[in-house]
């Protein structure tokens, strides 16, 4: 596993070098664990969008999309559960004043234990805290955190407060007028957004199950701690889609979704090394089964994604406080010729945070490369980005800011930009303007030189390799149109 702290820190620190992340109102010094995404990391985070939205609708004929609002009526998150079990236990150091996630608490301290070798105690202290989360034991998670003598990372005591319960949605009221206005939720997940529409879609949309509803949109959850950049922030985005199935068949569609979404990621072109699975034994409320697609993030491995059998919790759970039927009529034969007839569908759920996501493709696409020769010193850092999430495909740079290559740089330009994102840059030598291509990610730029004028043709220099080549000017938009489609 690999804990590259250095790493990590020199990622956030390109991001916001570069245009891709910064923290939020940052002239105000920041607001904890949101930000806002800047001129390429926005292009990036479209584009990881698009990727996801096509192959989730488009490639799959029985999935099809939604955009639900963020405000929903307060009863939502009472039939959803997340009223009464979306929190985590907390607890404060008394002396640094320093808040954990008890869960986190305790895995850093397993951690700790593993690496020194013990992995046997670390494992027992796991399962104990499993159940005790599981059976909302505070006392019994405080005396387990003060038996084995945790400290807190940053004063160093073990004086603790008792463990309290913290639930994780933001509250606003919606309307005008204080005494009058309801206290609603900002949602802490796209899912109910789904469910609550799944008749209309099904109905408009004559859907048969087995069928599929996408979403991608903002939630918030008020983390306890959330110090990893943009892994766990506030305010994110998430990729949710929820497959509607025959009761009785979630083993096969669980299994069908686990497989199809690791394809979905490598085919990203990430090494298969850098992902696992990881089964989940503590379930939520919702869920028969559940794992999530863990990654290797200079920070160890850790979820991107969950996938979650989760039964017909929520739209039984609907049904029951809306008094609204959410049933379906499946009029396929079972083994004796009967048709199937009502049930409440089941749900698989594939759920990928797109801010992750982001991270993921930028972790895997940073280097930094010694490109010394004997007689000079030479670097660059490179965001190796597939070139169709690259935030610029094709950068266009006329060697000098005279002699007519300008005017033929232009022409390029016009020609391309309908296609795809070009960037157009005369200011500097051209290993300097390489250099800035290979920082935010741009696979391909194209040279326009003297040549250019004779034979009409550039010079091609592809990011990864490096290499050039040239090709002429006609050619241009079909070899790029080709890596990126
Ligand atoms: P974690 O255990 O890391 O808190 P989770 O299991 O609560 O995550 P889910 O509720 O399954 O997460 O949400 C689905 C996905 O949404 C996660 O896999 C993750 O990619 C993303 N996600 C969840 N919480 C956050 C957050 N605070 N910031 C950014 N992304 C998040």
């Amino acid at each position: 596993m690999a804990n590259d702290h250095k790493k990590f820190q020199a990622i956030i620190s390109h991001c916001k070098e570069y245009g891709f992340i910064f923290p939020s109102s940052e002239i105000y010094d920041g607001l904890s664990a949101v930000y806002d995404y800047g001129q390429w990391g926005s292009e990036l985070k479209k584009n990881i969008k698009d990727y996801w939205w096509k192959s989730m609708t488009q490639l799959h004929e029985n999935i099809v999309g939604i955009d639900a609002a963020i405000f929903m009526h307060p009863t939502t998150w009472k039939a959803s559960g997340h009223v009464d079990n979306f929190s985590d236990p907390m607890i404060d150091n008394k002396d640094s004043k320093k808040r954990y996630r008890v869960d986190h608490l305790i895995e850093s301290f397993a951690d700790e234990l593993e690496a020194k070798g013990d992995t046997e105690k670390a494992k027992s202290l796991l399962e104990k805290m499993d159940k005790l989360i599981a059976a909302s034991d505070f006392n019994g998670l405080k005396e387990l955190i003060e038996n084995n003598k945790i400290r807190c990372s940053v004063g160093g005591t073990s004086n603790w407060t008792d463990v309290r319960q913290f639930n994780l949605m933001f509250s606003t009221q919606l309307g005008s007028v204080t005494e009058e206005a309801n206290e609603i939720y900002l949602r802490p997940e796209t899912a109910q957004g789904i469910f609550v529409n799944f008749l209309n879609v099904q109905k408009t949309g004559r859907m048969k199950i087995p069928f599929g509803i996408a979403q991608i949109g903002k939630a918030f959850r008020n983390e306890i701690v959330a110090r990893q950049f943009i892994f766990r922030m506030r305010e994110f985005e998430q990729m949710e889609m929820q497959f509607f199935i025959r009761p009785g068949t979630q083993k096969e569609w669980y299994e069908f979704w686990k497989k199809e979404r690791l394809k979905w990621h490598l085919s990203l072109g990430t090494e298969k090394e850098k992902y696992r699975f990881h089964d989940h034994v503590k379930l939520a409320h919702y869920a028969d089964a559940a794992c999530d697609i863990e990654y290797d993030f200079p920070i160890g491995f850790k979820e991107v994604e969950g996938i979650h059998s989760r039964t017909d919790f929520d739209l039984r759970n609907h049904q029951e406080y809306s008094k609204k039927k959410m049933q379906y009529f499946d009029n396929d034969l079972d083994a004796t010729g009967k048709p199937y007839g009502n049930y409440i569908p089941y749900v698989i759920e594939t759920s990928i945070g797109l801010d992750r996501m982001f991270l993921l493709i930028i972790s895997n696409a940073y280097a930094e490369e010694d490109l010394s020769t004997p007689d000079k010193q030479d670097s660059r850092t490179v965001l190796k980005i597939p070139p169709i999430l690259a935030p610029v495909k094709l950068g266009i740079l006329p060697l000098v800011r005279k002699d007519g290559l300008p005017e033929i740089a232009r022409q390029i330009m016009d020609d391309c930009k309908n296609a795809f994102r070009c960037f157009y840059e005369e200011k500097d030598t051209i290993g300097k303007r390489y250099r800035r291509m290979d920082a935010i990610g741009t696979p391909f730029c194209i040279t326009v030189d003297h040549q250019t004028k004779e034979d009409n043709t550039v010079t091609i220099r592809y990011r990864d390799s490096m290499k050039q080549e040239r090709i002429p000017i006609h050619t241009i938009k079909s070899i790029v149109d080709k890596q990126i489609s």
